[in-house]
């Protein structure tokens, strides 16, 4: 039986893992029930090995295909963390752990490569062996990194990785992609400036790190805009501004910033590192104060490997018709991390006319598992065909 016909025909069993996983949902590292769920659910299916426990909540299944003369190993990837989000979806299969929610849709994710693994140990037309990647903890950007850890790639002889993330405003089943940068590489800095505090009413016995750090917040704005080459995308943010003051009439002794910086090159990546450190300590000695800069690097850039991305768009296009090119995101995304271990692919698949990802109101749409389980069965058969 064709793919397609056989995952219409579980289309209804597939969606109902999805949201009997959608109403209990799990925070990154937390994934008890969730890894329980897909353990049990590929030991049904028949697969040949099954290993929980994997970098901490992971799961990974192997199916072997009726042939291994190819000596292949293709990973593909499922995340399975929920958000700190009150859901407000109004679906009628909410979340029962309230103030946890999947708002990115990796319910969707993991019950796409559940039904992808039903039909792959059901019928096993390859020659080579799957490996199925039920990682934990995306959002906290540990899970990938964990499983890695753990050895994942080197113990199950992975060679390539595939994952799928959906896309709300791109149409229900259709396809995008790029091949190279596709996701931003996620960092995060402090900046703890240092002052003099005193009494309110007699600021020049003071040193103010409040007026060093708002100067400091204003002259970040310029990395962007006059250090960065204007064609290559990138973000300052500065997201909290902490005095830890609560009187109305006291200097602080020291202001807390901290914030976010995405980019898609490793150059201007660097450059905004060094860029920031140099204007916040040279803005606040300039005052008299100090500033201690601390850049943390946590998820690098999304980068596709360009034969394997033309692999995974001619099976788009085979299941869609149609595939476009996807925009460069500046959100991050820790698929990245097995990408820089293995060659592959990460596509986006459209969940139509969605709220947006991390939204309380987002759902997963349900009527996009066809096209997601067919993407990862047709890359299997095709990429490791059987004789
Ligand atoms: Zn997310
Ligand atoms: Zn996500």
């Amino acid at each position: 039986m064709p793919i397609k016909n056989r995952l219409a025909e579980l289309l209804p069993e597939i969606a109902a893992w999805r949201q009997d996983i959608h109403a209990h949902p799990e925070l990154g590292t937390e994934e008890h029930r969730t890894a329980a769920l897909v353990a049990d659910k590929l030991a049904a299916f028949g697969c040949d090995e099954i290993v929980p426990g994997v970098g901490g909540t992971g799961v990974v299944g192997v199916i072997r295909g009726k042939a291994n003369t190819s000596g292949r190993v293709i990973g593909l990837r499922g995340d399975m963390d929920a958000l700190p989000i009150l859901e407000a979806s109004g679906v009628d299969y909410p979340s029962r752990n309230e103030g946890v929610m999947h708002a990115c849709g990796h319910d969707g994710h993991t019950a796409m490569l559940l039904g992808a693994a039903k039909y792959l140990a059901e019928t096993r037309n390859f020659d080579g062996t799957v490996v199925l990647l039920f990682q934990p903890a995306e959002e906290v950007a540990l899970g990938a990194k964990g499983m890695i850890d753990d050895g994942v790639m080197d113990r199950f002889g992975v060679d390539e990785v595939y994952g799928i993330h959906n896309m709300p405003g791109l149409p229900v089943g259709q396809f995008a992609i790029r091949p190279g940068p596709l996701l931003a590489a996620t960092d995060e800095f402090f900046i703890t400036v240092g002052g003099k505090g005193g009494h309110a009413a007699e600021p020049h016995t003071s040193i103010d790190p409040t007026v060093i750090a708002s100067h400091i917040v204003i002259a970040l704005q310029t990395i962007i805009s006059r250090n960065a080459d204007p064609i290559v995308q990138g973000v300052v943010s500065v997201t909290s501004v902490d005095t830890s003051s609560h009187a109305f009439n006291v200097i602080p002794q020291s202001v807390k910033l901290r914030g976010t910086v995405r980019t898609h090159s490793a150059d201007l990546q660097d450059l905004i590192e060094q860029r920031l450190s140099d204007v916040a300590t040279g803005i606040a000695a300039s005052f008299g104060g100090q500033a201690q800069v601390e850049y943390l690097r946590h998820v690098p850039i999304t980068i596709n490997t360009d034969e394997n991305t033309a692999f995974a768009e001619g099976i788009a296009r085979s299941i869609a018709g149609d595939c476009s090119e996807a925009s460069l995101i500046m959100g991050g995304e820790d698929f990245a991390f097995m990408l820089q271990e293995r060659p592959g692919a990460f596509i986006f698949l459209g969940n139509g006319d969605s709220a947006s990802l991390h939204h309380p109101e987002y759902n997963f749409n349900d009527e996009t598992i066809p096209a997601g389980c067919s993407w990862f069965a047709e890359l299997v058969e095709r990429r490791m065909p059987a004789a």
